[in-house]
């Protein structure tokens, strides 16, 4: 097998250490057709080269003192052309939603309009610096105020905390107000509630708020049974923290029941709103009894979110918990326009703040999209998008049930429909054999091994995005691998993915021992010594 200097294998052609070769031909070069096989940029580069003409500054004083470097930062210099190659060859290895449809589950928002990014980019919006006086940017604070009102409209909250910079940022800072508003009761309670099926954000959320997580289980129909959180209700539980729809692709229809129950408990109601895409413009948090949710506007209302970030949390919350929304907040002005205040100090107000979580106002980039993406769709078109997510997911779940196994049958499926791996009994193969097959049928996996309380789960989202053909395609492609693997074809299974740049990762290994810094073999010592 052809290795690189740094023991990896450059032929796309060879297996995995033990496993079978495909047949396609050696190159010379480890290049395949047009695609070229990238080596790291310090393999490529060259140390003492640089790509640019810089004067010499001569004689100066350095005022670095004890901080200048006392080596050479050991930057490979390329050409300008060689840089654009090197970036430009990795992205071709990468998938991208612009490349095809992307079925992964619990995420939401793939394709984004073009115009929401075209907006995100005007000057005004997009060069505002943080540390701007806000007299200079009164524009960018009217948008914040107008979605945060988009927001308000939409959920049927009272207030709204827009800096929040993630999901898992909301949740912090919707429970954080939940801790300030039970603190400033004189009580204190010290257990969150939190289903099995929820995200690992809800009780990881809770644990870092120090609040003691007590898991709800499931019921067979994949949902929580009100009876379930009655039974753990008490003088000492603070919140429940219930995602609507839930991680399995369906509706919680007992939430009212269980809202009230956690409300006569003296209890709150976080609600996960990660899912809120499927239930734009149908149904309002508020009116189902949430005292807070987060929205992820990053999967709801435009912005790309692939590798991580950036995102956007805004967290509504109902009467009872705004007076203890975080610092810096949004006042509406009656003229519509916003304005951002450090104190929530009003007539009567003596609720304080639980502080601030975050050095400025929150994510503008996402703001402008997020408005953007409200105001193109107008309140029917927001309404739609829910609507065609549902639809697609059904689709995908009616036309994939006689050869793969529905986790919860007897349910219409939400915005994403869960797959089990009942249909793969006997045959070998896994999930993680499936989700690799589907890698060489040109398709990224779809969400695996989550949610927890189904056994090798298969989530799979396709959005409102999709046109028919698209997903028929797709649909065609599950079919065709899961006949494939009931025939007995577990081998290409098991050495899958065949066609890609890199064949099966020890991925275990890559999480556990990650090797993070690049070590010239001409010098291993000196690069040992940066470590
Ligand atoms: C994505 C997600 C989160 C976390 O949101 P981030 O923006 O990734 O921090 C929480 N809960 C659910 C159900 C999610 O899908």
């Amino acid at each position: 097998m052809a290795m690189n200097t740094q023991g990896r294998p450059t032929a796309p052609t060879a297996g995995p250490a033990g496993g079978p070769e495909t047949a396609a031909p050696k190159t010379f070069t480890g290049n395949r057709g047009l695609d070229v096989e990238e080596k790291l940029i310090f393999e490529t580069g060259r140390l003492e080269a640089t790509g640019v003409d810089v004067e010499d500054p001569g004689e100066f004083q350095s005022r670095l003192g004890a901080h200048a470097r006392k080596a050479p930062i050991g930057l490979p210099g390329l050409t300008e052309p060689e840089t654009m190659r090197h970036y430009v060859r990795l992205s071709r290895q990468n998938y991208a939603i612009d490349l095809g449809l992307y079925p992964l589950g619990s995420c939401t928002m793939k394709h984004n309009p073009r115009l929401n990014e075209k907006l995100a980019r005007l000057p005004g919006f997009g060069d505002v610096h943080p540390l701007q006086p806000l007299s200079t940017v009164p524009g960018a604070v009217d948008l914040i105020a107008e979605l945060g009102r988009w927001l308000l409209e939409l959920t049927g909250m009272a207030s709204v905390a827009m800096s929040p910079k993630a999901g898992a940022h909301g949740e912090y800072c919707g429970m954080a107000a939940i801790k300030a508003a039970i603190a400033a009761r004189g009580e204190t309670r010290s257990i969150v509630l939190v289903p099995e099926s929820a995200h690992g954000t809800n009780p990881a959320t809770a644990a870092a708020l120090g609040f003691k997580v007590v898991p709800v289980p499931a019921r067979e129909a994949g949902t929580v049974d009100p009876e379930a959180v009655k039974a753990r209700l008490s003088s000492d539980v603070a919140a429940i923290m219930l995602t609507n729809p839930n991680t399995c692709g369906l509706f919680e229809r007992d939430v009212v029941a269980i809202a009230d129950a956690v409300h006569e408990a003296g209890a709150y109601f976080y609600a996960d709103g990660a899912n809120f895409n499927a239930i734009v413009g149908k149904v309002r948090p508020g009116d189902l009894g949430v005292d807070a949710m987060h929205i992820n506007l990053h999967k709801t209302f435009s912005t790309p979110h692939g590798g991580g970030g950036p995102g956007a949390g805004p967290v509504v919350l109902s009467e009872k918990l705004a007076p203890f929304a975080p610092v810096p907040f949004v006042r509406f002005n009656p003229d519509g326009s916003g304005e951002f205040v450090e104190t929530r100090k009003q007539a009567g107000d003596t609720a304080t703040p639980f502080g601030r979580i975050t050095a400025f106002h929150g994510q503008m980039g996402m703001f402008v999209r997020a408005l953007t993406h409200m105001m193109s769709h107008g309140a029917d078109g927001l309404r739609q998008a829910s609507e065609d997510a549902v639809l697609s997911a059904n689709y995908v779940k009616a036309r994939l049930s006689d050869v793969m196994t529905v986790a919860f049958e007897d349910r219409p499926a939400m915005h994403e429909v869960l797959f089990d791996d009942r249909f793969l009994d006997g045959t070998g193969v896994t999930t993680l054999d499936f989700a690799k097959a589907m890698i060489d049928e040109g398709y990224h996996p779809m969400t695996m091994y989550f949610p927890l309380v189904v056994h090798g789960a298969m989530l799979i989202e396709p959005t409102e995005s999709e046109s028919k053909a698209s997903l028929d395609q797709f649909i065609g492609t599950l079919r065709h691998l899961a006949g494939k693997a009931k025939a007995g074809a577990v081998d290409d299974f098991k050495s899958a993915p065949r066609l890609a740049p890199r064949r099966r990762l020890d991925e275990t290994r890559a999480a556990r021992q990650p090797k993070l810094v690049w070590s010239d073999p001409a010098d291993e010592g000196r690069a040992e010594a940066a470590e």
